[in-house]
């Protein structure tokens, strides 16, 4: 979907983040990241969640000076630059390092595995269009009767569109939680209208 190289400056520096989603399919259980039981501010995230909650989606991190170009790569989402600002306001795309940006209270956790510290890596806004190239396929998304079908939009959309914060843990194998907040964007006016 996106792919992230972390400037200087930034606690990831060095390493590239590649986020993964399946638009083939749909499961109503994994529409978004599972979530933790306590997600409130300082939280530690228990052993093994990382390797085990990416169900449909999947964060690849990579050292950035590694990476290979793949020139026969058939893409399906058209490449755009992400359109950031670094460490002060919110661009198109989000917000890479700094403080995030909570919509409701702070959430960060502050652990992996009760050792590892986690750090703020990035924040996307919500409604970002990954525009789909010519012909490639639509993106699974349930009907009203909650059966799969393909989506009439010519873009896809990650975890419903909402804003989503992505910490990493510090430490020598990488690891990413997503923690997405419902309740901000046009999706869920539209999805869910307010009854009065
Ligand atoms: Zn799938």
């Amino acid at each position: 979907m996106f792919q992230v190289a972390f400037p200087s400056g930034t606690d990831w520096v060095g390493k590239t983040l590649s986020c993964f989603a399946c638009m083939k399919c749909v499961d109503e259980r994994f529409l978004i990241p599972e979530m933790l039981d306590n997600h409130s501010r300082g939280c530690n995230i228990p052993d093994g969640f990382l390797t085990t909650y990416d169900k449909n989606f999947a964060f690849l991190v990579f050292f950035t000076s590694d990476a290979i170009m793949i020139e026969d790569y058939e893409e399906e989402v058209a490449f755009f630059a992400l359109e950031t600002v670094s460490e002060s306001t919110h661009g198109d795309f989000g917000k890479i390092g700094g403080i995030p940006d909570w919509l409701l209270e702070d959430e960060s956790p502050a652990t992996y595995a009760s050792t590892t510290p986690m750090v703020f890596l990035l924040e996307l806004m919500p409604c970002i269009q990954f525009i789909k190239v010519e012909g490639a396929r639509p993106q699974m998304e349930l009907d009203i009767f909650g059966n799969p079908s393909p989506s009439p939009l010519g873009y896809y959309q990650l975890f419903l569109g909402n804003t989503t914060y992505l910490f990493g843990t510090m430490g020598y194998d990488p690891l990413v939680y997503a923690r997405r907040i419902k309740g901000s964007g046009l999706f869920n006016v539209i999805k869910s209208p307010d009854p009065f």
